[in-house]
């Protein structure tokens, strides 16, 4: 690690896939504590590869990826789709991390579950099924159940690509303010160079596979945004960046 202040550094980390098929060259990223990190390219160029990395799901081929000491164990994944379980509860869903870690099923874990839904602003359904949820819902649950193991660092798999704008903007707003609050490091993938734009401290653009990072934009404005942000000067200007920076980025991939 090169500073205290780092959550995350990656070197010159890459990977080739069992198929042969190489989904990163080396990569050199550092996070810093509390940061919002985005990557953004186009569809294929290997963002979940690295924040596959990242979590410690696959390891590199070549290069590392170290993770501060404490943040070692409190990461968590949020993925692309909710994945709930469809036959148990808002709260055993969001309990299940702590039964995995086979945590006793009392009064503290009761105490977490609340917590955790009162963060994503779901306390009034903690007996509800997912069927019985929005798509939005349905994703705060997904969230709740990677806050209730109290992470520092928050990874999230373009969590709110499925939604539609209203709900994700929301969505949006809320992670910002939850980040904040909470004190997270978060490194979030997205296509959405709005998205991107609204929720990041530092962008990093992708280039198409082998994914490297071609460009890094960072969005100088106060944490948390509200929607407010989204009329302001520098959130217009960083969209105009982010999209000539993504268009070179795949400009360059059909050259
Ligand atoms: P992105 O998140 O940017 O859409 P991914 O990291 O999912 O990209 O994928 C990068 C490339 O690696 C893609 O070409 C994808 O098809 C390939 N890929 C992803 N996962 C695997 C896997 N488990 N085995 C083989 N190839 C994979």
């Amino acid at each position: 690690m090169n500073s205290v202040s780092t959550a995350v550094e990656i070197r010159g980390a890459d990977k080739v896939y069992a198929n042969g098929v190489r989904a990163l060259q080396p990569i050199d990223l550092a996070v810093q504590r509390g940061e919002v990190v985005t990557l953004v390219g186009p569809s294929g160029c290997g963002k979940s590869t690295l924040l596959r990395l990242i979590a410690g799901l696959m390891q590199p081929d070549n290069g590392s990826v170290s993770i501060a000491k404490d943040f070692a164990q409190r990461s968590a994944f949020v993925f692309q789709h909710p994945t709930l379980l469809p036959w148990a509860s808002v709260a055993a869903n969001v309990r299940l991390p702590l039964d995995l870690a086979r945590e006793k099923r009392e009064t503290a874990a009761a105490g977490k579950v609340a917590h955790a839904l009162d963060l994503v602003g779901l306390s009034a359904f903690q007996g509800a099924f997912p069927r019985e949820l929005s798509g939005g819902m349905q994703m705060r649950a997904s969230i709740a159940r990677a806050l209730i193991t109290e992470p520092a660092l928050l990874l999230m798999d373009e969590p709110f690509g499925a939604l539609d704008e209203i709900t994700r903007n929301r969505l949006d707003r809320d992670v910002a303010a939850l980040a904040a609050r909470e004190g997270l490091t978060v490194i979030f993938v997205t296509h959405s160079i709005y998205e991107a734009a609204f929720l990041s401290s530092r962008v990093m653009v992708m280039t198409a596979r082998p994914g490297s990072i071609s460009a890094e934009i960072a969005i100088d404005a106060p944490q948390p945004r509200t929607n407010a942000f989204r009329t302001t000067d520098t959130y217009v200007r960083a969209c105009a960046r982010l999209s000539d920076a993504l268009a070179a980025a795949s400009g360059e991939a059909l050259a």
